[in-house]
């Protein structure tokens, strides 16, 4: 589907007011019974009324400029969504009393219900994620409205009790069933299960009673964190429709890859190339870490792909106990162009050692080597 700014034609900072403004005129625009001549009509007609759903809702248009269209799976819908199920189940058996002697849920006002959590993913260095660090998110959101203060009305005006469910946000309806008469609970229609009426809706939030913002927050990173670690701020998401607590942040974070380091597990792994004498003979090597330089004692006699542990250097554990290591594993570089000094003292030294090694003129190897003169 396209995106569903542009199928509004409104600018991704568009205001609830020029997001409805700019429904109702694509709505009348494509509206099925103004085009009985294009078949193309209705679902292009279906499409604007499913990006004014999600737009007009902060919340998830919060999570549709975040996610996209992926981000709205599991979102959304009324808050009956959540808190149905067992509450209709027990309102069948037990006439709405509830096993618990609270009297149930019915006829009883749920209030404001809180809004939704928020995700939002964030990349750090290794160097962050070993000694923790402050990060900034910035994450669209809903935040109470100020004009209104949160109540979704006018300024001025009051929002009232819904009269068909009296404030409850819940009807009652009596049915026949196999098992006798049941009476169950269901949203409001009048108040959309909100138990309130708003005669004259604020104009800056169009009654919802809070507004959509980009908000930054600045995050506590702990030292040991990985990539899929998740921070949870708690009342840091979108605030519910008039006067909703806010839901939780989630903060899911991701270590960006290090140049020189590998990270494995607590452990960082790092590649160190040396010469063929400083393998042979021993040699002091200097190693940039986290932790400012420290030192390789490479000693005489290394083979290639020997691990030496510089311990305590590597990760934390994020209780801060212990830290891994780094492990420095030996490669050793074979020069690829010599001298005649150096030629004639590896040649001395393979005659030395007794190696056999092919002779300079040797037209096969001469030819290579000239290639690479
Ligand atoms: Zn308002």
């Amino acid at each position: 589907m396209s995106d569903f700014y542009e199928l509004l034609g409104v600018s991704r900072g568009a205001t609830a007011e020029e997001i409805k403004k700019a429904y109702r005129r694509k709505a009348r625009e494509y509206h099925p019974d103004a085009n009985p001549d294009n078949p193309d009509a209705e679902a292009k007609f279906k499409e604007i009324a499913k990006a004014y759903e999600v737009l007009s809702d902060p919340a998830q248009r919060s999570q549709y400029d975040q996610f996209g269209e992926a981000g709205l799976g599991g979102m959304g819908g009324s808050p009956f969504d959540a808190a149905g199920g067992f509450g209709d189940i027990f309102d069948a058996f037990f006439g709405g009393g509830g096993p618990f002697g609270n009297g149930g849920r019915t006829g009883r006002p749920s209030g404001p219900s809180r809004g939704p959590d928020l995700e939002v993913v964030t990349t750090i260095d290794l160097r962050d994620a070993i000694f923790g660090t402050q990060a900034d998110v910035s994450v669209r959101t809903a935040v109470a409205c100020n004009t209104c203060e949160a109540t979704g009305a006018k300024p001025g005006t009051e929002a009232t009790t819904c009269a068909t469910c009296g404030g409850s946000g819940h009807v009652r309806q009596v049915r026949q069933s196999i098992l006798g008469q049941v009476v169950t609970a269901g949203p409001c229609a009048t108040c959309n299960a909100t138990g309130v009426i708003i005669p004259e809706p604020c104009e800056t939030c169009g009654g919802e009673g809070r507004v959509v913002e980009d908000k930054t927050f600045t995050v506590d990173i702990p030292a040991g964190v990985d990539t899929g670690s998740t921070l949870r701020l708690s009342g840091r998401g979108a605030v519910g429709v008039r006067g909703g607590g806010a839901g939780d942040l989630y903060v899911h974070l991701e270590v960006r890859p290090d140049p020189r380091f590998v990270r494995v597990g607590r452990d960082l792994e790092h590649d160190l190339l040396i010469s063929m004498p400083q393998a042979a003979l021993g040699a002091r090597i200097p190693i940039d870490t986290f932790d400012g330089e420290e030192e390789v004692v490479v000693s005489p006699g290394t083979p290639s792909g020997h691990v030496f542990r510089l311990r305590g250097h590597g990760v934390p554990t994020v209780d801060g106990r212990s830290r891994g290591d780094i492990l420095v594993k030996i490669g050793i570089s074979i020069p690829k162009k010599l001298n005649d000094k150096q030629e004639e003292l590896l040649r001395a030294f393979a005659t030395e050692m007794g190696d056999n090694v092919a002779s300079p003129d040797e037209g096969f190897f001469a030819k290579i080597k000239s290639a690479f003169k």
